[in-house]
């Protein structure tokens, strides 16, 4: 650190020179996250609550609020008549306190998940101590019931299913999930840290993919993914209060005695804005950005069939096919920012920012890297 400080000018231009090193969402370059821009309106109601700290909510009673109705606007969004949870820092927070949660409360050590089941429940289970299986797909990527029934036995303390896979955006069958978890007092999460902004419109938009929760025991949904919120913004949700107390620690000295998420000190901010933009946006504007999306993912898998790539039809606004890695370094190196599934498949989500041009461009460059 330097003795002396500097002018904000000084500051400033450092930073400037800095974020000439980002991507930018707008730019359109980036096809393989799963951000995009916040809302302009986040952006204000974000630095508005700058100095809001949930980890000590007596002294932000005002925010607590809004945490709270947001969750209640989550939860319904989902279709779900439960909504106790927290707002966290994102899915992998989440993921981590719905397994912790089962643990304590079955007393057991072994979760069971597709392999498509994002890393982050490797994180929680080595954290928690947990054994994890990795339990295989069925042809269209989503667990195999079967198998999973298979290793459902009187040591699992959760099983997760994945609504909005991260590679392939398909969805488990939560409904044959939950009668295995029912039936062996397993605890059940659903990740739809992605899915949860769209899944819920899909029946009404008119495609065939139904989304049903509420047979879970917790629920992941992301407001930073499809939901337009700042990063750091996640959501766990719990179907009975009392799990959430199995994963409570006393906080003597705040002002409010008992916390239940992983971090203590923790922004307002977050909650503030997913509140403003479910409120601004409601059902209707959410619907919107969902069809548009959906709309330009099978637009992008029409060109891609037609170039002759063999490309699996979508679910939701994620797209994976067989690219090749000369493919893959090809269209890196003329800019685009893809990712990869573990396969090696090449993965795009086709997030707002990636718009009817940006996919025009891109199919562009595959065609002619396709000829190569
Ligand atoms: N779950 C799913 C299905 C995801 O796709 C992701 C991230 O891509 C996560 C969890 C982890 O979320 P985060 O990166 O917000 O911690």
């Amino acid at each position: 650190m330097e003795e002396k400080g500097r002018s904000k000018f000084s500051v400033l231009k450092i930073l400037k020179q800095a974020q000439k090193n980002d991507l930018r969402y707008k730019d359109g370059r980036i096809l393989g996250s799963m951000c995009t821009s916040p809302h302009e309106f986040a952006k204000e109601v974000f630095s508005m609550f700058l100095e809001s700290n949930l980890g000590d909510a007596g002294l932000f009673q005002g925010t607590e609020v809004l945490e709270k109705d947001s969750i209640k606007m989550i939860a319904h969004l989902q279709g779900l008549d439960w909504s106790h949870g927290q707002i966290v820092t994102g899915g992998t927070e989440a993921n981590i306190l719905a397994l912790w949660a089962a643990r304590n409360k079955t007393g057991r050590q072994k979760v069971i998940a597709p392999e498509t089941a994002h890393f982050s429940f490797e994180k929680a289970c080595n954290l928690l101590g947990l054994e994890i299986v990795r339990v295989k797909t069925d042809r269209d990527k989503r667990a195999s019931i079967i198998e999973m029934e298979a290793e459902a036995d009187e040591k699992t303390c959760a099983l997760v299913g994945v609504a909005g896979t991260t590679e392939y955006g398909t969805v488990d069958d939560i409904e044959a999930l939950s009668n295995i978890t029912v039936e062996h007092g397993i605890h059940l999460h659903v990740d739809a840290a992605f899915g949860g902004f769209v899944l819920p419109f899909l029946k009404e938009l008119g495609y065939s993919t139904s989304y049903s929760p509420d047979g879970a025991d917790s629920l992941t949904v992301d407001p930073h993914k499809m939901g337009f919120v700042p990063v750091p913004c996640g959501c766990v949700l719990f179907k009975d209060e009392a799990t959430i107390e199995m994963v409570e620690t006393k906080a003597p000295y705040l002002t409010k005695k008992r916390q239940h998420t992983i971090v203590g000190t923790r922004t307002g901010a977050s909650a503030a804005s997913a509140f403003a933009i479910l409120k601004l946006l409601g059902r209707e504007g959410y619907r919107t950005i969902v069809k548009e999306c959906m709309e330009n993912t099978f637009y992008l898998y029409k060109g891609i069939s037609e170039l002759g790539i063999p490309v699996r039809k979508p679910t939701i606004n994620i797209l994976a096919f067989d690219g090749g890695s000369k493919t893959l370094e090809v269209l890196t190196k003329k800019g685009w920012r893809l990712s990869t599934t573990r396969k090696g498949e090449i993965r795009i989500v086709v997030m707002p920012h990636v718009t009817k041009t940006v996919i025009e461009e891109f199919l562009l460059d595959l065609q002619e890297t396709s000829k190569l």
